[in-house]
């Protein structure tokens, strides 16, 4: 199988499983239990936690370990606004956001909340000043994704956080689902008040997540019940989710370097070849891309028909987001990023994980060249 939809989902790290099963066998106790049984198990929960902060550098910030980035990107923004709705109702964002922020901005606004749309067509000067000219005494949040899941665009993350130390009192979320172990991640460096992440995009266990947050700030909690996870998300902990995202995310950021190198190698060479086949035009040209993501399209052929012809030759890429590929219309994402809809029906994804390969890259430009001779005449 030639899988490269890793921006999708990717397979679980065998260490990452054996530390999964590890503690569900021998300590699956429940953290909260008053006995020494389940003192072992919070033991754990709290080591994961230290191991998570200290990863991604975070001092000030406790982690909400949940079911992933959905719900995270949930609590972080509606949670934060409903918390702190008295200081003010204006929010900053991006139209290229993933749908678990998009549509919690939404409802946001529905309830009264003012939202600014930055255009992240600009350049990264043009982005920091549109959202230097937006602030204002209303805004609270800024709400603004590290990597595009759909095109790889990286935004200007450092400088936005550099920006918003003139303005202690509108707070930062960042969703990093797509770039946690590909590209630097500093919560400190940065300023990150809230950060979204998902184990399952870094070879970790699906359904196990992490909201990382600044421990000065409220949020009102989504999950009402035990007061598990600082009562911000009652339920019994998954302490065996939290140990395996940890594992997941030191043997994701410990080669971090050496990873994308490799991955950078890829991206190139399979530029390169995309470029010699005929009607293909690559989207993901911009200059602050992730080499993990690839966007392109084979006109004039469907996004759809060609991930089910490449099916047939085993090799698994997508259209759109995995989140977004069962609706019909053009890519959200595309259109705002200034692609023509034809285009963006007409367009896939290709994504790598650090266990890619350069025969994976040839087996798709082979099955690619096949398919799209059979689909053109
Ligand atoms: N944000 C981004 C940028 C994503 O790519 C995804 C996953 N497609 C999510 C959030 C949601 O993650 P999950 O489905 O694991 O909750």
């Amino acid at each position: 199988m030639i899988y490269l939809d890793n921006s999708a989902t990717t397979p679980v790290d065998p260490e990452v499983l054996k530390a999964f099963v590890k503690v569900n066998e021998n300590f699956w106790g429940n953290p909260s239990s008053l006995h020494a049984f389940g003192a072992r198990a919070e033991q754990l929960l709290i080591q994961a936690e230290k191991q998570v902060l200290t990863l991604l550098n975070a001092k000030n910030h406790k982690v909400i370990f949940n079911s992933g980035a959905t719900e995270s990107n949930n609590l972080a923004i509606r949670g934060f606004c409903h918390a702190y709705k008295k200081r003010g109702n204006h929010i900053i964002t991006t139209p290229i956001e993933h749908a678990s922020v998009h549509e919690t901005i939404e409802e946001l606004e529905q309830e009264g909340f003012r939202v600014t749309y930055i255009d992240v067509t600009a350049t990264k000067e043009g982005i920091l000043q549109q959202i230097q000219e937006a602030i204002c005494e209303d805004t609270i949040l800024i709400s603004c994704m590290h990597v595009n899941n759909e095109m790889g665009m990286i935004l200007p993350i450092y400088e936005i956080g550099q920006l918003l130390k003139k303005y202690p009192k509108v707070k930062f979320h960042v969703d990093a689902v797509q770039s946690i172990g590909k590209i630097p991640v500093d919560i400190d460096k940065m300023n990150i008040d809230l950060l979204s992440l998902s184990a399952h995009k870094f070879h970790g266990v699906k359904g196990c997540g992490a909201l990382i947050m600044n421990q000065y700030l409220n949020l009102a909690p989504e999950i009402t019940g035990g007061h598990q996870m600082y009562g911000l998300r009652s339920g019994t902990i998954n302490v065996a989710g939290a140990v395996s995202l940890a594992k997941a995310l030191r043997l994701v950021i410990e080669p971090l370097d050496s990873n994308y190198r490799h991955v950078k190698s890829l991206f190139d060479y399979a530029i390169q070849e995309l470029e010699k086949i005929d009607g293909v035009v690559i989207n993901s040209n911009r200059e602050e891309q992730t080499p993990y993501i690839i966007n392109f399209a084979a006109v004039p052929i469907k996004g759809e028909t060609l991930v089910h012809a490449l099916e047939e030759y085993d090799v698994y890429i997508s259209a759109k987001s995995a989140c977004s590929s069962k609706s019909a219309a053009a890519s959200r994402i595309l259109m705002a990023l200034g692609i023509g809809e034809d285009i963006a029906l007409e367009s896939v994804r290709v994504s790598f994980s650090d266990r890619s390969t350069k025969e994976d890259v040839d087996q798709l430009i082979k099955a690619l060249k096949v398919v799209i001779a059979q689909l053109k005449y």
